[in-house]
């Protein structure tokens, strides 16, 4: 079998790095080259999975995004990221210039610089989807539009920016030929979706251009050992994703409210603010961390309290384990009306997410023998997905074209 130089270019965060790194290690085991893209935050795990890393730093990832994001934030997200790609594609160049990937993975953070790379270096690429993945039938940016309809000019100037900015990208690489309509399709020739299929909107809209591989859980090697307490009260986690916001901050203290001194054992991923203004004054059941060993934990949870980021919600359904949803962002907002609408968990607006509410909503899933059904049965599913097995197999058989490609050129 051929060994591949495979390229990784995901966007530098938890949420996109997570379910990429036990791709990398199977594919590493099975004697491939994996080159991973990614910043100094990310380089150890990547280079600790057994991929070479390319350095680069990512104005992006480390902005500093406000508490909440309204339609006028929102409008510039496609120019801020198309500002990313210019910067970026020079430096992912020089990094592959001698050792040009036999195929080019890439993220819908990071769509701009995958896309023009492997057309300029005529190599297959797959877009990776550690959210919904969208199609002709399904777009998750109209959906995320449709939140904000009527806040949005569609021809905002932060739009319109956008496409100029795209159209001199193209130009300055040779890829005039290619449409702005071409470039901006809603996903590429191949694609990885990190969710069971059942999970996905118009699932069955997709066709074998996507492979639904579930999530892919690796071994976090790098936490310290969690152990359950271990005396047969109910577990709960709760935890508020990889960003910290001064409106999950309030959220946080509201669930310590609701669960303190009650039957649960409450572990709590408190980010930052562990240890200032008296959060980490807590009651015995409640155990604050500042980074939760989450998939230790939900192994052994309940339930979870979640912002409804998609890692979060498929690792806990992964394990079996119901979701109270408090979203904050847009894309969180549509997971967390689909754990809902699928019965397997329970979306709590912010606004309505009181003490009283949330541990009524816990108690719901934790106790609700048809939501426990369901999750079990979902577990089920996400489990015989596939997931880094089958994501390398795609890896390779995509791989493959371009070695056929290259013979009969
Ligand atoms: N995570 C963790 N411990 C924490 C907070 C987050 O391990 O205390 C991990 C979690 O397991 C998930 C990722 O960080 O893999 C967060 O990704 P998600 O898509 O859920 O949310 P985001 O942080 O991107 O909003």
């Amino acid at each position: 079998m051929s060994a591949y130089h495979v390229a990784f270019l995901p966007f530098p965060a938890h949420g996109h790095i997570n379910t990429t790194l036990p791709v990398v290690a199977e594919l590493v085991r099975r004697g491939h080259r994996v080159t991973f893209a990614t910043n100094a935050r990310f380089a150890p795990l990547a280079a600790a999975a057994g991929a070479e890393v390319l350095p680069y730093e990512s104005w992006l990832a480390s902005r500093e995004l406000p508490d909440r994001v309204d339609a006028e934030y929102m409008v510039r997200e496609p120019v801020r990221s198309i500002d990313e790609a210019i910067a970026t594609v020079p430096v992912y160049e020089a990094g592959f210039a001698d050792d040009i990937p036999d195929v080019v993975l890439y993220d819908v953070s990071t769509f701009a610089a995958g896309r023009v790379l492997s057309r300029k270096w005529r190599r297959p690429a797959i877009e990776l989807f550690a959210t919904f993945a969208s199609n002709e039938h399904y777009s998750l940016t109209q959906q995320i539009g449709d939140l904000y309809a009527g806040e949005i000019d569609r021809e905002h100037p932060a739009l319109v920016d956008f496409f100029v900015k795209q159209g001199r990208l193209l130009r300055d690489h040779g890829l005039e030929d290619v449409t702005l309509e071409e470039f901006n399709a809603p996903a590429d020739d191949a694609n990885l979706v990190f969710l069971p299929r059942p999970f996905q909107p118009a699932g069955d809209t997709f066709d074998d251009r996507f492979a639904f591989v579930g999530p892919c859980i690796g071994n976090r090697a790098d936490e310290t050992p969690w152990h359950p307490p271990g005396d047969g009260r109910p577990l709960l986690l709760v935890s508020m994703g990889s960003f910290s916001f001064d409106h999950q901050r309030a959220l946080v203290r509201r669930c310590v409210e609701a669960f303190g001194d009650t039957e649960w054992q409450v572990v709590v991923s408190a980010g930052q603010w562990t240890g200032d203004d008296g959060l980490s004054i807590v009651p015995d059941n409640v155990q604050l961390h500042r980074w939760a060993p989450q998939l230790a934990v939900l192994e052994k949870a309940d339930a979870f309290v979640s912002h409804a980021g998609m890692n979060s919600v498929m690792e806990s359904l992964y394990f079996g384990t119901p979701v109270v949803a408090v979203p904050n962002m847009p894309e969180q907002r549509l997971i967390a009306a689909r754990l809902d609408a699928l019965g397997l968990g329970i979306h709590v607006p912010p606004a309505e997410a009181s003490a009283e509410r949330l541990r009524a909503a816990v108690d719901r899933v934790a106790t609700g023998t048809a939501t426990r059904e369901r999750v079990r049965s979902l577990s089920e599913d996400l489990r015989a997905c596939g997931g880094p097995a089958l994501a390398a197999d795609y890896v390779e058989a995509v791989a493959a074209r371009r070695t056929i490609v290259s013979r009969t050129e």
